[in-house]
């Protein structure tokens, strides 16, 4: 029997319902259930694919190809599940989906409006594709009280009335503030979301109030009192140093006992957290330390680049260390030296990015890299760069580019028109929509005998995932390896270029793919541990 369990958010946004509810997916996984995460989001475009950075932080893509939102990376990291296409819902993909219908004559001359039609196409969306999953945990994002997000709250009020309690659960997540002027905790926002909710029809069985210090019973109580739900599913989430305690502090505050009892099951025993311990342990007391450089185009904000940062630290939590990251806005190299900005560094990243602007930079730190003999780690559009370097200041191309850029003589990268998914050719133009039409999802790569990566991974093919419209060319193949730069991944029909390494340089990696998108706590990506073992190695040269 699945049970649905429904999480939304109040007062403010940015309260980490992502986290809570990965956490909570986390410890119902650690209780022997099997479990899937699910998210609504309340916005019109189809998939976040088009969004600006930011606008809205990365965009996480699954083996499927689906763009979608960063808050599946975090249930992935937290559970180990892979995320699907239909694990991340828009308002837009509803409304296209209904529209299509529309068009198609499906409502048989009905009048088609947001109840029944739209609401029962998310309750579709909710209920496709269970398996034998345990529970669903379905995250609507936004906060209530906003316009956008009614259909979705109207469609989980009828499922869970559908379902019955037996079947479904509502939890809903609110701030308590401290106000230090009157050296108060605020309930008062807590209630008013809650009577919103309540006026929508919901009663939250649950509820999670973030908070920056101890709940006093005293408060627990009125919680409980204003808000009609026992005082015992009143449950403090409090601030900690690190996401990866949340499943420790969150059952400690008896959270998982709580939905245990809300669904009748028995939740005396105690789930498994040993996983949880000894990652907590490794990332409170590192052995040592080392620094890589981000040098990004978005780096003020670092939710664009927050798989990256988790596995990077995945990479240290492998190798017992502390990375602390430097973030450095590329464009600085186009203006200052990049030494300044470099020398003190372990390990140099550069990670996905789009368009011309600060690419100049991305290609001096891949310059820094390779002459000073620092650890490069190249993704996606970090790799191009490298290629490009690569290029022009060792192959001698001097206007080797990128066709992203503009028209040049060499496109040393280029825009694929066609390429081969499965059985498949996949096809774009250059007119083409942008939405959805990159290369996305898991493709297979072959490893080379003898090289790097092939080391780093163990075995000789590799399934990771893309996110872009560009390719390196093949046809400077025979250049670039004259000049020290190995192809050392390639697709398995040998069109695409997806690894480059230098094999005499200490660690220079470049990658056409995402691996950050895979790595999870309990199983750091090899290409991140490895990163960082090289890491510690020129850390103890500087
Ligand atoms: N802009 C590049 C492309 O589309 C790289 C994309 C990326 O880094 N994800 O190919």
């Amino acid at each position: 029997m699945t049970r649905f369990i429904f999480i939304t958010g109040g007062v403010v946004s940015s309260l980490g319902k992502g986290l809570c509810s990965a956490a909570l997916g986390a410890l119902l996984q650690a209780r022997g259930y099997k479990v899937r995460l699910r998210k609504l989001d309340p916005y019109l475009n189809v998939d976040p694919g088009t969004m600006s950075p930011y606008q809205h932080g990365e965009v996480y893509v699954t083996d499927d190809g689906a763009e979608t939102d960063l808050d599946l990376g975090h249930y992935e990291r937290f559970t180990g599940v892979a995320s699907k296409q239909g694990d991340n819902v828009t308002s837009g993909r509803i409304y296209s989906t209904v529209i299509t219908k529309e068009r198609r004559g499906d409502y048989l001359g009905g009048t088609v409006q947001v109840i029944p039609h739209v609401t029962d196409q998310i309750k579709e969306f909710v209920e496709a594709g269970i398996t034998d999953e345990d529970f669903i945990l379905c995250e609507i994002g936004g906060t209530v009280g906003d316009i956008e997000s009614l259909p979705f709250l109207e469609a989980i009020r009828q499922l869970g009335n559908e379902l019955g309690p037996e079947r479904s659960m509502f939890m809903h997540l609110t701030l308590i503030p401290y106000i230090s002027a009157a050296g108060e905790l605020k309930t008062k926002p807590t209630q008013h979301s809650v009577k919103e909710l309540l006026g929508l029809g919901i009663r939250p069985d649950v509820l999670m109030v973030r908070i920056d210090r101890e709940l006093p019973p005293s408060e627990r109580r009125k919680i409980a009192l204003f808000c009609n739900v026992r005082e015992e599913a009143v449950i403090p989430a409090m601030d900690v140093d690190s996401i990866y305690q949340v499943p420790i502090a969150y059952h400690a505050e008896g959270l998982d006992a709580q939905v245990c009892k809300h669904f009748k099951l028995s939740y005396e025993k105690e789930p498994d957290l040993s996983r949880w311990k000894d990652i907590v342990h490794r990332v409170r007391e590192p052995e040592g330390e080392v620094t890589i450089a981000v040098v990004g185009k978005y780096v003020q904000l670092k939710d664009a680049y927050k798989s990256l940062s988790e596995s990077l630290m995945h990479g240290g939590i492998a190798n017992n260390v502390r990375v602390k990251l430097d973030w450095i806005d590329s464009e600085v190299f186009e203006r200052e030296d990049a030494v300044t900005h470099l020398e003190h560094v372990d390990g140099i990243l550069v990670p996905g990015g789009f368009g011309e602007r600060g690419s100049q930079g991305k290609i001096e730190a891949a310059r820094f890299a390779r002459e000073k003999n620092v650890p490069y780690f190249g993704i996606c559009f970090g790799m191009q760069m490298a290629v490009i370097e690569a290029a022009r200041n060792i192959a001698g191309i001097q206007k080797a580019s990128s066709t992203e850029f503009g028209n040049t003589p060499d496109p040393v990268v280029g825009l694929m028109t066609e390429w081969v998914k499965g059985n498949e050719v996949q096809r774009r133009t250059e007119a083409g929509d942008k939405g959805g039409t990159m290369r996305l999802g898991a493709y297979a790569c072959a490893l080379a005998a003898g090289s790097r990566v092939r080391d780093i991974y163990g075995t000789p093919s590799i399934m990771e995932r893309h996110r872009h419209r560009f390719e390196v060319n093949i046809n400077y193949k025979q250049a670039l390896e004259k000049a020290g730069m190995k192809f050392s991944g390639m697709s398995p029909d040998g069109v695409l270029p997806e690894i480059v390494e230098y094999p005499d340089h200490p660690w220079f990696i470049g990658v056409q793919f995402h691996p950050e998108l895979k790595s999870k706590p309990f199983e750091p990506h090899p290409l991140f541990t490895s990163f960082i073992e090289a890491a510690i190695k020129q850390s103890r040269l500087v």
